[in-house]
């Protein structure tokens, strides 16, 4: 075996993944040594953090032919904190409909495309979308590399329950849009988590805690940053602070406890039919007793003949 050879075998022999350690060097350089196979790469970005990138990420954007990002210069300031020098072109709402066609091509002509987002997972609540899905229809190799997502941190360490979730993205801008989008999902037995900007929050909040009701939550800040905070109280108190304090700066995620299941206290029930009984008909005693309380209403029906039975029985 000449020694050409040797060097190419233990070249390709090497595992990707200290492939990733040798140019995740500040300030190394590289010329794509070995390219990818041909397909559309999703690859996750810190959400804050720098180091928060997997090894994975770092040869994929390093041997990519391409990375397709919403802003070159947030994704050059990756590039460049961890030594990866590629070419990098704008892929985002306003040019995804022309640039679309143009990726599948590429990757039909066999290059390795790498699409990435200013930060977090690509096509959660950012461009991607219907890049995955046309890739899908041409039938071309779609590969995730997963990685950070600011709903799933602060879902982690909200401290609310995360075996059963809902991810909501933005709510809408407007009042009656956003209280309707709330009422939608308020009988969900599942923690939500929705994302939200410092100049609405407050309007926000107020709406979820109309819509929602009573409900444990937190609020995630600038998750892996230098300012990180979580704030957990009842949506009622975060809509209180928040209506009484400026607009919180930074990015942040809004998460939301499931619905507190409410047993209804018969006992206080019976008094409050008991009471209404001296007041009202049966009829109309029971009908406001089981709108209040949500008791089936012949179960108070009956309740209520009982009670009617004692009074009598105890009169003289
Ligand atoms: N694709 C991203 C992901 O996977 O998390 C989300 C992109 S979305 C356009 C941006 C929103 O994500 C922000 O407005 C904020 O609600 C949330 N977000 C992103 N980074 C965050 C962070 N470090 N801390 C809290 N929320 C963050």
């Amino acid at each position: 075996m000449s020694q050409k050879n040797s060097e190419k075998d233990h070249r390709k022999g090497i595992a990707k993944i200290s492939e990733a350690a040798k140019v995740s060097k500040p300030g190394a350089s590289q010329a794509n040594p070995e390219m990818l196979p041909a397909g559309l790469y999703l690859v996750a970005t810190p959400i804050g953090n720098l180091g928060d990138i997997t090894l994975r990420a770092i040869d994929c954007l390093r041997r990519a032919n391409i990375i397709y990002c919403e802003d070159t210069r947030v994704t050059g300031r990756l590039l460049t904190a961890h030594g990866i020098r590629n070419r990098m072109a704008p892929y985002h709402e306003h040019n995804a409909a022309q640039q679309r066609p143009k990726i599948i091509e590429r990757i039909k002509c066999g290059e390795a495309v790498a699409l990435v987002s200013d930060a977090g997972t690509p096509l959660i609540s950012d461009p991607g979308f219907k890049l995955v899905r046309a890739a899908g229809e041409a039938s071309l190799p779609v590969v995730p590399l997963p990685g950070p997502s600011a709903l799933l941190a602060a879902l982690a360490a909200g401290g609310l329950p995360t075996d059963r979730f809902l991810f909501l993205g933005f709510p809408p801008n407007r009042t009656a849009a956003r209280q309707n989008f709330f009422q939608e999902v308020k009988d969900i037995e599942a923690t939500l988590v929705l994302y939200e900007t410092g100049a609405r929050l407050a309007a926000s909040l107020a709406d979820m805690a109309v819509t929602l009701g009573p409900r444990d939550a937190c609020l995630a800040r600038e998750v892996t940053k230098l300012h990180e905070t979580f704030q957990r109280a009842s949506l009622g108190d975060l809509a209180d602070h928040y209506a009484a304090s400026p607009a919180p700066k930074g990015e942040m995620v809004v998460v939301i406890g499931p619905p507190e299941e409410q047993q209804p206290d018969e006992d206080a029930w019976e008094a409050e039919l008991e009471r209404r009984l001296g007041q009202e008909s049966l009829r109309d005693a029971v009908h406001a007793v089981a709108l209040a309380s949500g008791l089936p209403r012949k179960t108070l029906y009956s309740r209520a003949l009982e009670l009617q039975r004692r009074k009598k029985s105890r009169k003289p």
